[in-house]
């Protein structure tokens, strides 16, 4: 008998759940995520527990052995219940097995057994359950050999995979967030199947694939689901911008780099660096301009000009279409694709203080952020160029750094404030005071005139006069 080792927090907890089992009659057990996870030694976040019987009646049941007693969500149209302790969620269910009609998403749930319930499970790693019954406590149940599959590394769904992506196109998703996170491989007739349906996730919530994909850019490695997502035909659907970077063309004997590849390694570049998510975005949709900006120049080659900024303008119809956050992540997301570009042309010589200064300013907190998404850039196969090009960028950093201690820019505001200009020149909120206050901020953007008050106002008198404006008496 396979047993699972459970921490002696683990053991207790379940206890807790067995024992309340065993005075309400219903078998119990600890299904799917927690299982898995157990045996590939993943920390455990939440504990799924399924019983022939109510879930809710179980967990008010489990509740009673706590002190303090924990409150008990549950939601009466689903069956579930849910129990936060400080470190760890229970969510009770009761059996159930599902079957769906075509053309229809919602499938119909109806009581069932142990062995239903673990038919209707996605793929063979996540139908295992642990007994938590008094006659085989702790023993692993598992009808579709999951464990082997765990041992190969592989994903697989317990019935044939047409009829499981079918029935729920999200799986397809799941399948390829899986194998990223655990780096296991989709067994070929399970990926054979996901080319085939790929265009079902169409009936998939935006919220949920964005889920998903959050979960996969999440990932140690993920440039390992992007290119299966590609492979698979999904990604067309759910990315397309993505897509269209893909592929290398030829005129003239020259080419470019398939900028699909280039991306997906920024991606894993930058996730050795950050767990920041929304940094994690702007790797992966820094380029997405180079599709609708490329051009041949003949004589020259491939060029991609501006597509910085055509990047950035794509940025909040992808963010909107896959209901991403329209908020500042959405901003931040484009501010450092807009300006991803303007450290390298910092790595020039002769580079001024005000270059410097005027990239402080434009990123703002975001330029050490800005500087490790140029360095993730470089993805050239050359080590000797590697090396060259980080050294430069950290050649920009200390000018950064020290331009920022000498000038204070990041989240710097002019010393000559809008209130003192419509004061200045007994003006209401107008043109006029954006045009003088943006004429003061350039200038000593520039180094025309020094970061303090007495300059910027005697500036502000001098350039409002050229536009035939009089201080008030
Ligand atoms: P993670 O916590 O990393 O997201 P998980 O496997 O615990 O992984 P959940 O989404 O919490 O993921 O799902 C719990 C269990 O429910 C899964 O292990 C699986 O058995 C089952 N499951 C979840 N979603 C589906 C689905 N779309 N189709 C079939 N079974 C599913």
């Amino acid at each position: 008998m396979t047993k699972i080792e459970l921490t002696a927090f683990e053991q207790q907890l379940l206890e807790k759940v067995s024992h309340a089992a065993q005075r309400l009659k219903v078998p119990a057990y600890a299904i799917g995520g927690v299982v898995r996870d157990k045996i590939l030694g993943r920390p455990v976040k939440d504990i799924d527990i399924v019983c022939v019987g109510d879930g809710i009646a179980l967990a008010h049941e489990t509740a009673t052995a706590f002190k303090p007693k924990p409150k008990v969500n549950f939601f009466k149209t689903y069956g579930t219940a849910q129990i936060k302790l400080p470190s760890i969620e229970l969510e009770f269910v009761g059996a159930r097995q599902e079957s769906y009609e075509r053309g229809s998403r919602n499938p119909k749930v109806s009581t069932g057994t142990l062995e239903d319930d673990q038919n209707r499970r996605d793929f063979t790693i996540n139908a295992m359950a642990i007994s938590l019954n008094q006659e085989d406590f702790g023993r692993l149940i598992d009808p579709f050999d999951g464990l082997q599959d765990i041992k190969d590394k592989i994903i697989r769904t317990p019935l044939t995979p047409d009829q499981t992506f079918s029935d729920d196109p999200l799986r397809m998703m799941r399948a390829i967030r899986f194998a990223t996170q655990l780096q296991f491989h989709i067994e070929t007739h399970c990926f054979d199947s996901i080319k085939r349906q790929s265009e079902r996730i169409n009936i998939i919530s935006k919220e949920r694939i964005a889920d998903e994909l959050n979960k996969i850019m999440m990932s140690g490695k993920p440039s390992i689901g992007l290119d299966l997502l590609f492979r698979s035909g999904l990604l067309a659907h759910i990315l397309p911008q993505l897509t269209a970077l893909a592929g290398t063309e030829y005129v003239d004997n020259k080419g470019h780099k398939d900028n699909f590849y280039h991306t997906i390694q920024v991606v894993d570049n930058i996730a050795r660096h950050t767990d920041n998510l929304w940094l994690r975005w702007a790797a992966l949709l820094h380029d997405i301009g180079k599709a609708p900006t490329k051009k041949f120049e003949p004589g020259h080659g491939w060029t991609f000009h501006g597509h910085e900024v055509v990047s950035g303008r794509l940025v909040p119809k992808i963010f909107n279409n896959l209901r991403l956050p329209l908020n500042d992540r959405m901003q931040y997301v484009k501010k450092l694709i807009e300006l991803h570009h303007r450290p390298v042309s910092l790595t020039k010589e002769n580079i001024t203080d005000s270059a410097i200064r005027r990239l402080l300013f434009d990123a703002g907190d975001d330029i050490d952020d800005l500087m490790t998404l140029c360095e993730a850039d470089i993805t050239s196969k050359n080590r000797e160029k590697v090396v060259r090009y980080l050294e430069n960028f950290e050649l920009v950093r200390v000018r950064l750094k020290e331009v920022e201690e000498k000038d204070k820019i990041r989240n710097w505001q002019p010393p000559v404030s809008g209130e003192e200009i419509m004061e200045t020149f007994g003006l209401s909120p107008s043109r006029e005071v954006g045009t003088i206050k943006t004429a003061i901020r350039e200038a000593i953007l520039d180094g025309i005139i020094p970061n303090e008050h007495e300059a910027a106002r005697q500036f502000m008198l001098e350039f409002a006069a050229t536009l035939n404006i009089k201080p008030v008496a």
